[in-house]
């Protein structure tokens, strides 16, 4: 194992994800020094490569619908601002619902985001069939549009494109290097320590996805997240699917759609999600996540109606990782109140493949001025201080979280309550 060429920087960020990739390429832009990027394995291996890659402009509070639009920018401005190729597909999406429940969570949905400035209309089935022609919208309650959302078609692509535009801006990424120690003094932290060697530092980011909790262990810090999986599958080609159309999501079903490589992508929010803490052994990769094809096929059964197209589709790929879902369904970002320069960017909650762009930019601006560019109170690790929370205790919130990801508020079970969760989705 060749020795690590770095032994001093400015920030060292742990996991080249979409969270971790994202903030590194923005703390060089922003001029953060020497920053450092760790992967224990192969940079972008993990669960990021794994998403539906779909940005949703309608989220459920301000913060996040700024946050959403912000990502959106970036990736879609992404060439013009580095150079670096990243396709983006500026689909636009239908939202819709078939129960009166679900309907009445969209219609007050439409209304806060267009006070947050999200452009979206309501739409009859004749337009939604002319938009999205793989719909039946028989049942539909309501549906809306909105122009804004976006895909990316290859979900690889976006956490290359950091990578690639990072490194031009001077990043170094140390593949093959879990972090596996932190080092601090009086509370604050000043190293890192990987089987490569120590790289001494007083700025730290957590972000290694399903294993953040391990390194928060290793400075002492608690990462309150359960890990669950989450599977999408893609059919074979199907005629008359062109690669643009809109994305569409019909919460009563908890499931997705978006027109992926001549086919169709399915997936949603199982009511009985698998929590699944990933192996610390370092050969262990998202790669080795057990896989359920009934997943994505039960799924796909309760949109069937409405997309009548995927029941005879054979799917060409079946593929799932791990979401680290908070008790609340926020996000961890931000530093942590109890060591000094042990910052979080985790907690994706479904929705970090989306919002990396942003919440990496606003943590890079944080780190090298100081102050957050936006409030990002709501997202804050310290929410959770004095909070102590059981490993089952954990899961059973993460879960809930993940079970009720389109949930309104009066159907929800009574779990999440516990602590004030909201039920409003946010990918
Ligand atoms: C099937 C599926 C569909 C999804 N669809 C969407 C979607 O449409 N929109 C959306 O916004 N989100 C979506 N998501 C969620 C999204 O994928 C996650 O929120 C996002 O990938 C989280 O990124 P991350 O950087 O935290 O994790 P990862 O991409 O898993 O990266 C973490 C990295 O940390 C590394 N690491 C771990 N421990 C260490 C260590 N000790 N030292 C060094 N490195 C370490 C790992 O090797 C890994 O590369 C989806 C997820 C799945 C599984």
């Amino acid at each position: 194992m060749k020795p690590l060429p770095v032994r001093e920087a400015d920030v060292v960020v742990i996991g080249a994800g979409a969270f971790g990739c994202s903030t590194a390429y923005h703390l060089a832009a922003h001029g953060a020094g020497r920053v450092v990027l760790l992967d224990k394995g192969h940079p972008g291996e993990g669960s990021s490569a794994r998403a539906a890659g779909l940005f949703k402009m309608v989220q459920a509070d301000e913060t996040l619908t700024r946050l959403s639009r912000r990502s959106a920018e970036i990736v879609a401005g992404f060439e013009a601002t580095t150079g670096v190729e990243l396709p983006v597909r500026r689909s636009g999406s239908i939202l819709a619902a078939r129960t009166a429940a679900h309907a009445e969570l969209i219609r007050s949905e439409l209304s806060q985001s267009r006070s947050w400035g999200v452009e979206l209309e309501a739409v009859d089935g004749a337009a939604v069939k002319r938009l999205a022609p793989y719909l039946e919208p028989e049942g539909f309650e309501i549906a809306l549009h909105v122009p804004g959302d976006i895909f990316v078609e290859e979900p690889a692509t976006l956490v290359s494109a950091f990578l690639r535009a990072g490194a031009a801006r001077g990043v170094a990424v140390e593949g093959r290097t879990p972090a596996i120690g932190l080092r601090s003094e009086h509370d604050r932290v000043t190293g890192v320590i990987t089987t490569r060697g120590e790289i001494a530092c007083r700025t730290v980011v957590d972000a290694a996805g399903a294993w953040a909790a391990f390194v928060g262990d290793q400075a002492r810090v608690a990462v309150p997240v359960a890990t669950v999986r989450h599977e999408l599958a893609i059919t074979e080609p199907i005629a008359g699917i062109a690669p643009d159309l809109p994305i569409t999501r019909i919460i009563d079903a908890s499931a997705y759609l978006r027109p992926a490589r001549g086919g169709l992508m399915v997936g949603g929010f199982e009511p009985d999600p698998l929590a699944f803490a990933p192996p610390l052994d370092q050969a262990w990769t998202i790669a080795d996540l057990p896989i359920d094809p009934a997943v994505p096929a039960q799924m796909a059964a309760g949109v069937e109606p409405n997309a009548p197209l995927l029941s005879d589709a054979p799917y060409c790929e079946v593929r799932g990782g791990l979401f680290t879902m908070t008790p609340d369904g926020r996000f961890l970002a931000g530093p942590v109140p109890e060591l000094e320069g042990f910052w979080l960017n985790t907690g994706c909650n479904g929705s970090g493949f989306s919002f990396a762009a942003a919440i990496g930019e606003a943590l890079a601006a944080w780190i090298t001025t100081g102050a957050p560019p936006l409030d990002l109170s709501t997202l804050a690790p310290a929410r959770f201080a004095g909070q102590r929370f059981g490993k089952r205790e954990l899961i059973d919130l993460g879960v809930w979280q993940y079970a009720n990801y389109y949930t309104p508020p009066e159907l929800a079970t009574a779990t999440g309550a516990v602590v004030g969760a909201s039920p409003l989705a946010t990918a």
